[in-house]
């Protein structure tokens, strides 16, 4: 592009070639003090517009004008310019402050501006400054000090200002260089107007775009301007490299070889020092360990070079990893090169140098690279090891409890509180594992030169494995702090509408919908978490200040008071946290008094649940039935795990739709749950049981729902960490074993295996079978039943105790068939335990307490297997349908033969029969408990399975022979109506149950 622009300035000879640039100051060489003026409007209540408004009907003859041509000094200019308002607005306006108001906003120099001209000045041209100024009370003009420039005309000095024709005239006299060879940069159309007029090339700088100007003088002048970042400085003392060594390794391992090598250094305070190089043609950056005696485990640039690397691979935007050198002798300490990401950093959370409306865009380009970077498996993209897969959350927190503790100066009530609270509320990991970033915020992120999307994520340095709400969290913090913070600048100051700026709520379902998140998250315990963090961070540099360790004391000591305010944050999001849990509570405690029989009535969340379950069920999981019920028909994929049902299950815990099983009532605090009722729950169950496939991916299926039930409710912490975790992740899969083939286990007091205390072990022997799930590859731990004690009363004889399924001893036999499915891959086994030992700390309770639990382990079951029932009652109604529309026979559809309309109208009632049982069934465990509502739970654990059983079978007759075929999906579902008389307890003991009752009445 800048061979083809400098080719038209030679092939046209229009053009005489530039000598010098002239640049304006405000909005060009420092920020523009337009916004500035507008804040201050604001800041006195005037009505946006004002000041502008009255300056262009005033124009030469207003206080501005005068302050701008050194008429007037600060203090006098404040008086003039507030009567002048006070005129124009009708009302009285005190602008004093203002002067000092804008100065204080405007002084520091535009980086990239800077930069240009430095270039500039090396190619030998000569640089002006012409700027409508003013003066100090002093009588000095305001003026950036520096020596980069040749010719500075100033308006307050000239007593004349831009876009005066004299003005220009000054700085050519000045300059001695033919205006058609003078280039002017301005923001102010006007301005460049006048100097078109004398011939002068000009370029207009869009407000926050210098940028985009200096390309376009780039283009004029035909050369780059801009050599190296404008964050890089000389190397630093003591940080020097060898630069011979740095050429030979350069050329040795990138076969890269020039004369000129720039070197510089990055300026921001990274604890590895970060070089830029700039070497036969390519641009790299250099980061190494400093030199010295280092904490073990800090300025792991080994880590980085890792990280970086992987994401990249998978298309994170990181900038391109080169190498990793672990061999000191090269520069001294470890080091790795990447390539350079060029583009803008924007340092201020507001955004303060982009234009407003397209803030919004670049918030968006933000958290469309942090999702990139979330949505990568660590395990499966290399970075297996990079950090612990579990207890990410309350690591941290221990971590700096600990960390807070050392530097304790005295005691903080809100830092103990959340201290406590934090390590008492720890939530469970909702989303997939994943890469933290550890210090995510807009400062780390390398947006395009020109487009408004992030070309580079950097400073790893924190990154671990996690919880990747913790980083949300973290970016959403600076919602929380003012814009004029030390080290994290935030927006909580600003009005987020007028300033363009997303609010935390926009942000957050931003984040949801580029991760197709449909999970709901407590991100307040995250907020309270990373202030929390924040707050022990600046405690330490706090205490190092008092004890004369910090690098800059007095700094060191401001921090002192934050720690107060912050941990003050953190209080309020604690506080907010409990009081919405508190809400949810109460809202589950009211709508569990209320007996629903349609979706339709469901609460919001509840409704918006059952909605996702349904569409994923139709959308995700129905046009993989077939493909998922195939397996089972080749001998070997047979027993393995479908990479499909993983990946469903990843989607849905994705989305949230997980663990949705676990009932309110007996996990209150919604720590393993998504605080849904039984009842609400029947509703999502019997869309999951519209296939037999359709629990799994939910992670509600059973044996382990019956099994993660026991866990929360009977297990120590110990098993509950070990076993109920993985299971709750939906890592590991559970059986339970209480059958047994040599007696008839209708009776669970008649089963005869045997559980024997030996010191601080049980020993285990007995034969099991139907044990459904223990073929499955990723089943680890069985709930074994048997007796501690054969001469204790009738049910306190037997114990339920944890089985690794890898335990010594234990042995499948063979996998048992149910009407010739092996409902693989968990399938149901007979199983051996011959003399198997396990810790005498995996009894579940205490000895004798076997049979209480089987009780409790048994009424959610049975009342999960009839609500999938309806659905599969649901399911066969619909294709009955549709096949009895479609199916002509004897000249007429199916559906018009008289028989077809009993089966069909008898489908309905009994359907509907079942499921209004079901429901109350579930109403009633919500309300009065499981163990009150037994007689419901065994008469629809009687009723559905035959309910199914009938309409099942006509939808098989109406299919004709294909019903029986596994295209279908009724032989399946058959199958498991079938076999649920049987399992949970065959239909004459509940028969025999109801009855009992009955005749008691
Ligand atoms: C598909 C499937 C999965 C299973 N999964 C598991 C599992 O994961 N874990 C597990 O431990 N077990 C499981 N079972 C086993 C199931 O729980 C038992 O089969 C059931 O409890 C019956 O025990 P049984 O087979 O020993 O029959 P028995 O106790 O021998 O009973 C045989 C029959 O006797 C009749 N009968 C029994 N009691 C009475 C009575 N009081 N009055 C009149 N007639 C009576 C019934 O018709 C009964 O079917 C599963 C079974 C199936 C089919």
């Amino acid at each position: 592009m800048l061979r083809a622009a400098r080719t038209n300035f030679w092939t046209l000879g229009l053009r005489a070639a530039t000598k010098g640039v002239v640049f304006d100051l405000g909005g060009v060489v420092i920020p523009s003090p337009t916004p500035v003026i507008k804040d201050f409007e604001k800041k006195i209540k005037l009505k946006k517009n004002t000041i502008v408004k009255c300056l262009i009907k005033n124009g030469d003859n207003s206080a501005f004008s005068a302050f701008e041509r050194g008429e007037l000094l600060p203090k006098e200019f404040e008086v003039a310019f507030g009567k002048e308002l006070s005129e124009f607005t009708g009302k009285k306006v005190d602008v004093s402050g203002f002067v000092e108001f804008l100065e204080s906003k405007i002084s520091e120099p535009i980086p990239d501006a800077m930069e240009a001209i430095q270039t500039l000045k090396k190619l030998d041209y000569k640089i002006g400054i012409l700027t409508n100024n003013w003066k100090n009370e002093n009588g000095e003009s305001f003026m950036m000090k520096d020596e980069l420039f040749d010719v500075v005309v100033e308006s307050a000095k000239l007593g004349t200002r831009k876009p005066n024709k004299d003005i220009y005239e000054k700085i050519i006299e000045e300059m001695r260089i033919a205006p058609e060879e003078l280039v002017f940069l301005d923001d102010i159309g006007k301005n460049l107007k006048a100097a078109k007029k004398l011939g002068i090339q000009t370029i207009k700088v869009e407000t926050g775009k210098p940028q985009k100007a200096i390309h376009a003088l780039a283009e004029i002048i035909g050369k780059e301007l801009v050599d190296w970042p404008s964050t890089t400085t000389p190397l630093r003392p003591g940080l020097e490299l060898d630069e011979q060594k740095l050429r030979k390794f350069l050329k040795e391992k990138l076969n890269l070889e020039a004369d000129e090598l720039i070197l510089r250094q990055f300026d921001h305070g990274q604890s590895n020092p970060t070089y830029y190089i700039k070497y036969a043609g390519e641009e790299l950056v250099l980061r190494k360990k400093p030199p010295g005696k280092l904490l073990k485990g800090a300025h792991a640039v080994e880590r980085e070079f890792q990280v970086m690397n992987a994401l990249g691979k998978a298309g994170v935007p990181v900038p391109k990893m080169r190498c990793l050198v672990e061999d000191e002798s090269i520069l001294g300490t470890a080091f790795y090169i990447m390539d350079f990401a060029r583009g803008r950093l924007f340092k201020d959370a507001g955004l303060s140098g982009v234009p407003k409306e397209e803030r919004k865009d670049c918030y968006k380009a933000v958290i469309e690279a942090l999702a990139a970077v979330h949505n990568v498996d660590p395990i499966q993209n290399g970075l297996q090891g990079y950090g612990k897969e579990k207890g990410y959350l309350s690591r941290q927190v221990k971590t700096w409890t600990k960390q807070y503790r050392s530097a304790e100066t005295e005691k903080i009530e809100s830092m103990e509180n959340l201290a406590e609270w934090l390590g008492e509320n720890v939530p469970r990991q909702q989303l997939p594992l994943s890469v933290v970033h550890g210090d995510f915020r807009m400062d780390n992120c390398i947006f395009h030169p020109t487009e408004n999307r992030v070309v580079g994520v950097l400073d790893w340095e924190l990154s671990t494995l996690g919880d990747p709400l913790a980083d949300l969290a973290y970016m959403c913090m600076q919602h929380h702090l003012p814009s004029t913070g030390n080290g994290l600048s935030g927006v909580a100051d600003l009005d987020l509408e007028e300033e363009m700026i997303p609010t935390v709520d926009e942000i957050v379902d931003f984040y949801k919908e580029v991760r197709g998140l449909k999970v709901d998250f407590d991100l307040d315990y995250y907020l309270a978490f990373c202030f929390f963090r924040l707050a022990a961070i600046c405690q330490g540099v706090y205490k190092r200040a008092l004890q004369g360790n910090a690098s800059n004391k007095e700094l060191g000591l401001t921090f002192g008071p934050f720690v107060h305010l912050l941990s003050g944050m953190g209080t309020h999001f604690m506080e907010r946290s409990t009081e919405n849990k508190k809400k949810i509570q109460q809202e589950l405690r009211r709508s569990n008094e209320r007996f629903i029989t349609s979706p339709d009535e469901l609460r919001p969340f509840a409704k918006r649940v059952y909605n996702d379950v349904r569409e994923f069920v139709y959308e995700e999981i129905l046009p993989k039935e077939h493909e998922l019920g195939s397996q089972e028909f080749d001998d070997k994929l047979r027993w393995t795990q479908p990479a499909i049902m993983e990946e469903l299950k990843a989607k849905a815990k994705t989305a949230g739709l997980w663990n949705l099983f676990i009932p309110f009532n007996i996990d209150e605090e919604m720590k393993y749950g998504k605080g849904l009722t039984n009842l609400e729950y029947a509703f999502m169950a019997e869309e999951m049981g519209r296939t037999l496939f359709g629990s799994e991916p939910f992670n509600c299926s059973p044996p382990d729902t019956g099994n993660m039930e026991v866990l929360i409710k009977y297990g120590e912490d110990e098993h509950k960490e070990k076993w109920l975790e993985p299971l709750l992740n939906g890592e590991i899969r559970s059986c339970f074993g209480m059958t047994e083939p040599a007696v008839a286990s209708s009776d669970a007091t008649n089963i005869e295996s045997s559980i024997v205390k030996d010191g601080d072990e049980y020993i285990l022997n007995g034969r099991k079978w139907w044990t459904t799930m223990a073929m499955h590859p990723h089943c680890k731990v069985c709930i074994f039943m048997g007796k501690t004690d054969f001469n204790a009363k009738r049910h306190v004889q037997q114990s339920m105790i944890l089985v690794p399924m890898d335990s010594p001893g234990l042995t499948i036999v063979r996998p048992l068939t149910t009407y010739g499915h092996y409902d693989a891959p968990g399938g149901h086994a007979e199983l051996d335990f011959n003399n198997v030992r396990v810790p005498a700390s995996n009894l579940l309770v205490g000895e004798g307490a076997g049979f209480m639990i089987a009780q409790g382990r048994l009424g959610p079951g049975r009342i999960h297997h009839c609500m999938r029932l309806i659905g599969h009652c649901e399911r066969s109604i619909d294709l009955m349908k549709e096949r009895l529309r479609n199916r002509i026979a004897f000249g007429k559809p199916l559906a018009e033969q008289g028989v077809w309309k009993e089966r069909v109208g008898m489908s309905r009632v009994q359907t509907d029969q079942a499921r209004l049982m079901t429901l109350l069934a579930a109403h009633k465990m919500d309300t009065i408990g499981a163990k009150v509502a037994a007689k419901e739970i065994a008469m629809i654990k009687v009723i559905a399975p035959q309910v199914a059983q009938t309409v099942i079978d006509h939808a098989i007759q109406a299919h004709g022979a294909a019903g029986m075929n596994h295209d279908l999906p009724f032989s399946g579902m058959m199958t498991w109506a079938r076999a649920l008389r049987l399992a949970d307890g065959p239909d004459e003991v509940h028969l025999q149950a109801i009855s009992k009752l009955e005749m008691k009445k």
